[in-house]
């Protein structure tokens, strides 16, 4: 645990004109105040260990959305700080176990708990139900850092902050904020279970069904694909109480794994992010109390729709960090890889597809932070989201390809991480609304502009 930590050191905010140098001079001195016996008044705000530089931060989104920002791509200090420090934790705690991970088509629990000591679990979830009261902004950031490293985490930190923890923030009424949102940042995983045999793309078309008794539902029916699954406590499950009103009969539900009549079924053997559980559930009389219907009864399309609009910008951003951290092995391979007597990354030929390769991935790190930059300050971000998760998805797919090829023979090998990269950036086009899904919406939306 973090609290047990033997360099755990507390920083506060420091206002006006800080800079990276003062931060940690300050941080230097509470640390030694705190070693003297001292207990200063902190703000929570970051907690840095610069004995190991692991640490869990807490920027607030208001300060860091208050300062004028000069671009899109350029980070706040403790934005920087953020990402460092997740960066650094999945390059020593997770890619060691990556490929044995990907293998086993299974996570290692352990580093899941580890999850939640790092304070990436409850990014958004205010600081008064243990989260870290950060933004949406920090929390993609997060999940394009597990990108960079291993897709099947990055995904799981992107359902449980872009979809669970921002439904239940948004839709949860105080009791049930209060009584999730602190597992949610301790030791909750959680899913969201929209999906089913008939309803994919068609999301509304689903068939469970949830029928009103006295003071609960009972829902019926089964969800499939359902990220999470096996790790899971919390899962909002969608159904319909009143299939004659068609999609306005959709209700969202907040199901807990050991409720009766609930239960996960088989899961699926997949292509990429292994790591990662997808499964079904299975609805059978599943009791849910009336107190956890989320939102209000019908409204659950709501609930899906706009949730989903959020989430999209996770899976931008996790597609960003699969086609960064692709590059990232590339460039370094080339650069000490040597044919015709010099670095393959010196002849021209290669040099061309890599710069155009760096420009895409730099325009999709701009759509994926002004998409996620638009929504936390409360703009418009539909289209941009989905332009976001369309064109990261695409970039995803073409670097983590081209860096297999400028690997030559070793990158088609288990023995280097490229070619599970390449297997993991396939899911970015498929799930959170398929690429068509993306055109179709930015297409609606654009002809609007002109409507
Ligand atoms: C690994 C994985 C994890 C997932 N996790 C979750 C999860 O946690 N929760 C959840 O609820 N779901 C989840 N899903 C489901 C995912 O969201 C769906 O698979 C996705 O929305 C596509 O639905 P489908 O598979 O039924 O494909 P379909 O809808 O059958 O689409 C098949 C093809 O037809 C195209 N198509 C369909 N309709 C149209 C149209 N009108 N115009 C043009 N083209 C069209 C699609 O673009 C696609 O290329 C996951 C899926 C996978 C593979």
């Amino acid at each position: 645990m973090l609290a047990e930590h033997p360099h755990r050191v507390r920083t506060q905010r420091l206002s006006g004109d800080h800079t990276s140098a003062r931060t940690r001079s300050r941080a230097w001195e509470l640390a030694n105040q705190r070693d003297a016996g001292c207990e200063a008044p902190f703000v929570r705000d970051v907690w840095v260990c610069f004995g190991c530089s692991r640490f869990s931060i807490a920027p607030r989104a208001t300060a860091s959305y208050n300062q004028p920002m000069s671009a899109v791509t350029v980070l706040s200090e403790e934005e920087r700080l953020f990402a460092t420090s997740v960066l650094g934790f999945a390059k020593e705690r997770i890619a060691p176990h990556a490929a044995r991970m990907d293998e086993a088509a299974a996570m290692d629990p352990s580093l899941i708990e580890e999850l939640f000591e790092l304070g990436v679990m409850g990014i958004e979830i205010p600081e008064q139900y243990g989260g870290a009261g950060s933004s949406f902004f920090t929390a993609i950031l997060a999940v394009e850092a597990f990108g960079r490293v291993d897709a099947s985490f990055s995904v799981l930190v992107d359902v449980q902050n872009t979809l669970v923890n921002n439904a239940l923030l948004r839709w949860g009424n105080e009791e049930q904020k209060q009584r999730y949102l602190p597992q949610m940042t301790s030791n909750w995983v959680g899913s969201y279970a929209l999906s089913e045999a008939g309803s994919g793309s068609d999301a509304f078309a689903l068939e469970a069904r949830a029928t009103e008794h006295d003071d609960h539902w009972l829902l019926n029916g089964q969800k499939l694909w359902i990220t999470n699954a096996n790790e899971s406590k919390l899962f909002i499950v969608l159904a319909n109480v009143a299939p004659e009103r068609g999609y306005k009969g959709i209700t969202a539900f907040l199901v807990e794994r050991d409720f009766p009549g609930f239960g996960v079924g088989k899961k699926e053997n997949k292509l990429g992010i292994r790591a990662s559980s997808t499964c079904a559930l299975n609805l059978e009389n599943c009791k849910v109390p009336k107190r956890n219907v989320l939102g209000e009864v019908g409204k659950g399309y709501k609930i899906a729709i706009e949730t989903l609009n959020e989430g999209r910008i996770g899976i931008g951003a996790q597609m960003l960090g699969i086609a960064q951290g692709a590059f990232d092995h590339a460039m370094a391979y080339m650069l000490q890889r040597k044919q015709f007597g010099k670095a393959i990354a010196e002849f021209q030929g290669v040099q061309f597809q890599y710069a155009r390769l760096a420009m895409e991935i730099e325009a999709a790190r701009l759509m994926v932070y002004n998409a996620a930059r638009l929504k936390d300050e409360g703009r418009p971000f539909i289209k941009e989201a989905a332009m976001a998760k369309l064109f990261a998805s695409e970039v995803a797919e073409r670097s983590a390809s081209m860096a297999v090829e400028f690997l030559g023979g070793v990158g088609f090998t288990k023995e280097y991480p490229v070619e599970k990269l390449y297997r993991d950036a396939k899911i970015g086009k498929i799930y959170e609304g398929t690429s068509n899904m993306q055109l179709q919406t930015i297409a609606k939306l654009v002809a609007n502009e002109y409507g």
